[in-house]
């Protein structure tokens, strides 16, 4: 072998591995990168997770006991039991085909009306707010329209409606049904326009308005009860008398 040769050999070689090492940097290089980028998306998804999170939180420490802004119901328009000027407001959310807006209807709201409604210290509001499936909307269509025949029988129909009331799975709220619960509960109905509201969905808009206040008020669930804007467990009565003793007291405050 030539020394020429062996020169040529060894810089050839030299040239591999140069090459090899380049090759090495360069896979490092894309490792790295990747690594980098992969770090940098979780972090990204985390940061958005975790905002999320702080609203979803947010939204229920507004409506939560905690003495926070208290949240605004448009009451206008809504049907409502008591005095108008009496000085606490209650609010239901409710939904027909809801098994615990029944159970609310039959355990809670009696001991309401005969402690706060009737005797005048409170007035109570019904609101829509349709969870279950879309033949809850036909229920709360059904509802205002009674309601827009004749605000004071709207709670007649409120409450046969609610004895009717089948399993949450079920088809049950038909368009028969709607109107028998109606004309035997309102006998003045005028029934040829509640088909016609029925069918035409007249009432949708009102509907609408009743989910959408729900939804911007953070309303998790139904029933939802609020007094005087303030969020209280629906089925605790003992918080809810408090509530209200405290919502009167405040008003009292407030005037003097
Ligand atoms: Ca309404």
């Amino acid at each position: 072998m030539s020394n020429n040769h062996e020169k040529q050999l060894k810089e050839q070689r030299r040239r591999e591995r140069e090459k090899a090492k380049q090759s090495r940097k360069q896979r490092q290089i894309v490792v790295i990168s990747t690594v980098l980028v992969v770090v940098l998306v979780i972090a990204i998804v985390g940061i958005v997770f975790q905002n999320q999170k702080d609203d979803g939180q947010a939204t229920t420490n507004n409506n939560g006991s905690t003495g926070q802004a208290a949240a605004k119901i448009d009451y206008n328009g809504q049907p409502s039991l008591g005095d108008p000027n009496a000085s606490v407001k209650i609010a239901e959310f409710g939904d027909y085909k809801c098994i615990y807006c029944k159970k609310f209807e039959e355990s809670i709201f009696p001991k309401l009306k005969k402690d706060f409604i009737d005797t005048g210290k409170a007035q109570f509001y019904f609101i829509n707010f349709t969870v279950i499936d879309e033949t809850s909307q036909v229920a709360a269509n059904a509802g205002e329209a009674v309601f827009h025949q004749d605000p004071k029988a709207f709670w007649d129909f409120h409450e046969a409606l609610y004895a009717k009331q089948g399993d949450e799975q079920d088809d049950w709220v038909t368009k028969d049904l709607l109107t028998e619960t109606a004309k035997k509960a309102v006998p003045s109905l005028d029934v040829k326009t509640f088909e016609a509201a029925l069918d035409n969905q007249t009432y949708q808009k009102d509907v609408n308005n009743d989910i959408n206040m729900a939804r911007n008020l953070g309303v998790p669930s139904t029933p939802a009860l609020f007094i005087n804007g303030q969020q209280v467990d629906p089925f605790d009565y003992n918080k809810i008398k408090e509530t209200i003793r405290e919502a009167a007291q405040g008003d009292k405050g407030s005037h003097g």
